[in-house]
């Protein structure tokens, strides 16, 4: 289904970005990674699909870096076709101990990123009036939870620049939408798990009250739905879904 087209994923050396490549390679794209860690062992689970597998290690908290990136796509590449805004972190205090240094690192990464990397995207995608922008927010792009001031204002600020997004582009054949998920069990969650681990939680009280205090299935979003999604939204029938915030987070934003 997506043959002849390239993906860019952010952040997709690790957990939901990776799960998303995955998907989208094993239906004909092409994809470019991006992100720290072991890229290696990313790239080489998605050369076993027909496309291309490119890398390209841009610290996307620095838009310097965002603009090597895109060119490093369109000169490796030729264009991108559809971006997945992936890439995110977190931090958990309260906002009077909430480092300074943190909510502008949370800031940039976030929001800040996905704006770079979508104005950056728009003119290939106009020209040729086809493109998908995937902006993966959270349910912290709709309600808030104690401790995350920076992340919630961030998703906050993601589902909003998704909605400029879709009307500016309502005339063209790009769309941009939002996926809002639940808990998923990656790194970065897996970091929260520890946190009550060490405050006295066995391993298995720890992810069932994570669980059980927000998402009435009691059961994680994997990566592999969330790819799933992104894919429906690269299709032809979502090509009037926009500026859609589309949950996929087991009832959290049900209650
Ligand atoms: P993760 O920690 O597994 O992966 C984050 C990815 O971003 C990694 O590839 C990492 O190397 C990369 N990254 C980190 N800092 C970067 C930077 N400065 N520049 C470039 N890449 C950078 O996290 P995840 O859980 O897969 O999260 C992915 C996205 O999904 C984030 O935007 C997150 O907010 C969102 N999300 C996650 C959950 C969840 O439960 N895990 C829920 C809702 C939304």
């Amino acid at each position: 289904m997506l043959n002849g087209k390239t993906a860019l994923i952010t952040g997709s050396t690790s957990g939901i970005g990776l799960g998303i490549a995955e998907v989208l390679a094993r239906n004909g794209a092409s994809v470019i990674l991006n992100g720290f860690g072991d890229w290696q062992a990313a790239a080489e689970q998605l050369a076993r699909h027909e496309g291309r597998v490119g890398y390209h290690a841009a610290d996307l908290a620095d838009p310097a870096q965002i603009e090597a990136l895109f060119d490093y796509a369109r000169r490796e590449f030729g264009r991108v076709d559809i971006l997945v805004n992936n890439a995110g972190i977190q931090h958990v205090a309260p906002l009077q101990d909430f480092p300074a240094e943190r909510w502008d690192a949370i800031l940039a990464l976030n929001l800040s990123a996905v704006f770079h990397c979508t104005r950056l995207a728009l003119p290939d995608m106009r020209a040729q009036d086809w493109g998908r922008i995937i902006n993966i927010a959270s349910v912290h792009g709709s309600v808030g939870s104690l401790g995350k001031a920076a992340y919630v204002a961030a998703k906050h600020g993601v589902l909003g620049l998704t909605k400029v997004v879709a009307l500016e582009t309502a005339l063209s054949g790009v769309t941009c939408n939002a996926i809002c998920p639940g808990w998923v069990l990656t790194p970065l969650v897996q970091r929260q798990i520890d946190a009550r681990i060490a405050a006295g939680e066995s391993p298995e009280q720890a992810r069932t009250a994570l669980l059980a205090e927000k998402q009435p299935s009691q059961a994680f979003v994997t990566p592999q739905q969330l790819g799933e999604l992104a894919l429906f939204l690269c299709s032809s029938a979502a090509q009037q879904v926009r500026g859609a915030a589309w949950n996929i987070d087991g009832g959290w934003l049900a209650q």
